[in-house]
C-alpha cells in the first residue's frame, strides 16, 4: 500500500509539475486564434473612437452620424490585464468535430504566480461584457459552479461579423449517438436574434448573481475555483453564438443524477451546434485591435 501511494504522490507531482511549467511560462506562441479577428484590410464595421487622421475628410455641417462608441470588453480576472491574458492560458481553445463533445470548448486560464499574486485562491471573476445572466449551474458536472451571460445583439454589433466569421453558421447537428442527449423541452426564444453567450466555470462557490439580472462589464461574478470536472484553480471561459432569449435553467452531464432537462441542456449548449463555439480569446484580440 505505502509503495501504492508514493507512486500515486510521484505521478500527481509530475503532472502537477508539468501543469505549472504550462501554466507559469509565457505563451505568447499559443495565442492564436482559430480566425483571424483583423483581415489584411481593417474591417469596416470596428469602430474606433482615435483621432481623426489626415485622411478623413473634415467634418461638415451635415456631417455623417458620429460612430457608435466602442465597446468595452473587461478582463475576466480581477487585476489581470487583457494583454496579459495569453500568458496565462494552461489550457487553449480546440474545437471539436461537429456534433461531437470532445476538443477543449473554451480556454483555462490559470497560474500559479502572477506578480504579486502568489495563488488564484479567492481571485475575483469580472464579466467581459455587460449583459443578462440566463443561467446559473449550481455545481454540476461538469461545470461545477458556473454563471452564463447573454450579451444582446444590439450590444455586440461591431463584433458580430468577425464573431460569425469564426463560428459559421451551419445549421444544428445531430449530437453524436454515443452521447445521451434528451429532447430540450420546447422554451421562447427567439432564433432570428443572435446573441453572444459567455459561460465561467468550476467557480469556488455559489456565483454572486442570479438568473434575469443585468450585468455590466467588470461586474464580479463569483471566485475562481476548481468545482465540477476540474483538477486546479482556473477559470474556464466558453464563449457561444446562438439564438437570442435562451434561459440553461441548469445543465448537467456525466453523472447519473443528471436530470433529463440537465442533459438536454447541456447537449444543446454542447454538441448540437445551435450555440456555435469559437475561441474566447478572439474577444480580447478584437478588443487590442479596437484600442486606440
Ligand atoms: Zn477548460
Amino acid at each position: 500500500m505505502r509503495n501504492r501511494d508514493r507512486a500515486k504522490k510521484l505521478i500527481k507531482a509530475f503532472f502537477l509539475g508539468a501543469w505549472a511549467l504550462a501554466a507559469c511560462q509565457p505563451a505568447p506562441l499559443s495565442f492564436t486564434p482559430t480566425v483571424q479577428p483583423a483581415p489584411a484590410t481593417p474591417s469596416p464595421v470596428i469602430p474606433t473612437i482615435s483621432a481623426p487622421t489626415a485622411t478623413l475628410p473634415a467634418p461638415t455641417a451635415t456631417a455623417a452620424p458620429s460612430p457608435e462608441p466602442s465597446l468595452e470588453i473587461c478582463s475576466p480576472l480581477d487585476g489581470i490585464e487583457i494583454s496579459d491574458l495569453p500568458q496565462i492560458i494552461s489550457n487553449p481553445f480546440d474545437a471539436p468535430p461537429l456534433g461531437q463533445d470532445d476538443g477543449h470548448h473554451g480556454v483555462d486560464l490559470a497560474f500559479y504566480r502572477f506578480g504579486d499574486r502568489v495563488s488564484m485562491e479567492g481571485l475575483q471573476i469580472h464579466a467581459v461584457l455587460p449583459g443578462k445572466v440566463v443561467g446559473v449551474i449550481a455545481n454540476r458536472p461538469p461545470y461545477g459552479y458556473a454563471v452564463v451571460i447573454e450579451t444582446a445583439p444590439e450590444t455586440i454589433a461591431s463584433l458580430l461579423p468577425n464573431l460569425a466569421q469564426a463560428a459559421p453558421a451551419l445549421g444544428a447537428v445531430q449530437p453524436h449517438p454515443a452521447l445521451n442527449c434528451p429532447e430540450p423541452q420546447q422554451q421562447t426564444y427567439d432564433p432570428a436574434r443572435e446573441s453572444l453567450y459567455l459561460l465561467y466555470a468550476h467557480m469556488a462557490q455559489p456565483p454572486l448573481v442570479a438568473p434575469g439580472d443585468e450585468i455590466v462589464c467588470g461586474q464580479t461574478l463569483g471566485e475562481v475555483g476548481t468545482t465540477g470536472m476540474s483538477v486546479n484553480l482556473h477559470l474556464h471561459l466558453e464563449a457561444r453564438l446562438g439564438p437570442s432569449g435562451y434561459r440553461f435553467a441548469s445543465m448537467a452531464h456525466y453523472e447519473n443524477a443528471a436530470s433529463q432537462d440537465e442533459m438536454a441542456n447541456y447537449c444543446l449548449w454542447r454538441v448540437t451546434n445551435t450555440f456555435r463555439m469559437f475561441d474566447p480569446m478572439l474577444l480580447f484580440a478584437l478588443q487590442t485591435a479596437d484600442a486606440p
